[in-house]
């Protein structure tokens, strides 16, 4: 039904892991060229191979992307391994748990500049690219925490989800001269290798909070990510939407309990 994005290119900021793995994985699996980032040399290592009997190429690089230079590296690597970028995914992320009283200005400092001025970091560094492409799409990953709603903790980290909607809204606005969509998907809880760690008990008090009555798997968060990217989503730019099982919608506790 929608234009393949087959051999098109795609950059996924924090691919080696959890929800960019996903994307990673549904991008590829449709046929798209990514280049997987994140820090980490050896959990690079592991996706490539997790994700080498897909249809697309996959090549990986590390990138820190609160580092402008180093999202410049990135994105000259996807010029020169496939060619040019038409999909960028601007999914890195790190979600620390501190109160406020004891929130120095590093630790405020450290998930503003990855998740906020990384995403601005690597739209920055592939602008050319993607307005090459005559069909730039760029995909953010925020969260339903910040944009929606509130957790004790994360008031740095909601802040720093809450600032990429901003961001969103007005980049939208400057990029579709260039012919770029910019577009954020607000994932709930998804179940990702760090959440395993939890435990079963924990997880299943989680899933129970969900209307659907289950955590999201990463592969929801990637298929929000391929509708965005596809010709047939080029009207739709600066929004958002939230893929979450329904767990932003009861009101109350007795919302949940009444269905
Ligand atoms: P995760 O499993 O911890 O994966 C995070 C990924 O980001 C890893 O690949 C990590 O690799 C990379 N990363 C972290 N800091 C980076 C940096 N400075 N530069 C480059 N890469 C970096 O986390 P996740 O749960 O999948 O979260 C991914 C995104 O989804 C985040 O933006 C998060 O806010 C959002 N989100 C997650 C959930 C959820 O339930 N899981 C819900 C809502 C929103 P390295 O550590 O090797 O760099």
């Amino acid at each position: 039904m929608f234009t393949s994005i087959s051999g098109r290119t795609a950059i996924v900021t924090g691919g080696s892991k959890g929800i960019g793995f996903g994307i990673a994985r549904v991008l590829a699996g449709a046929g798209a060229n990514v280049l997987v980032c994140g820090r980490d040399e050896e959990a690079l290592r592991r996706a490539s191979e997790a994700l080498s009997d897909l249809s697309g190429r996959v090549d990986t690089a590390v990138v820190d992307v609160a580092d402008p230079e180093s999202c410049h590296d990135m994105a000259d690597r996807a010029h020169r391994e496939f060619g040019g970028i038409d999909i960028l995914c601007a999914n890195a992320g790190i979600f620390p748990s501190v109160r406020l009283e004891e929130m120095s200005p590093d630790a405020l400092e450290l998930v503003m500049s990855t998740n906020f001025k990384g995403t601005v970091y690597a739209l920055q560094a592939c602008l050319a690219d993607l307005e090459r492409s005559g069909h730039g799409r760029v995909v953010v990953t925020s969260s339903i925490t910040g944009p929606l709603t509130g957790y004790p903790g994360w008031s740095h980290y909601g802040a720093s989800k809450a600032a990429q909607l901003g961001f969103i809204r007005t980049a939208a606005m400057e990029l579709a001269a260039k012919g770029i969509t910019i577009n954020a998907v607000l994932p709930g809880n998804i179940r990702t290798e760090g959440l395993d760690e939890l435990g079963q008990d924990y997880l299943d008090q989680m899933a129970a909070t969900v209307p659907q009555g289950r955590l999201g798997d990463v592969a929801d968060i990637g298929h929000a990510a391929l509708f965005f990217a596809t010709d047939e989503a080029g009207y739709i730019t600066g929004q958002s939407i939230v893929v979450d099982g329904g767990q932003v919608l009861p009101e109350s506790l007795m919302a949940l309990q009444d269905m």
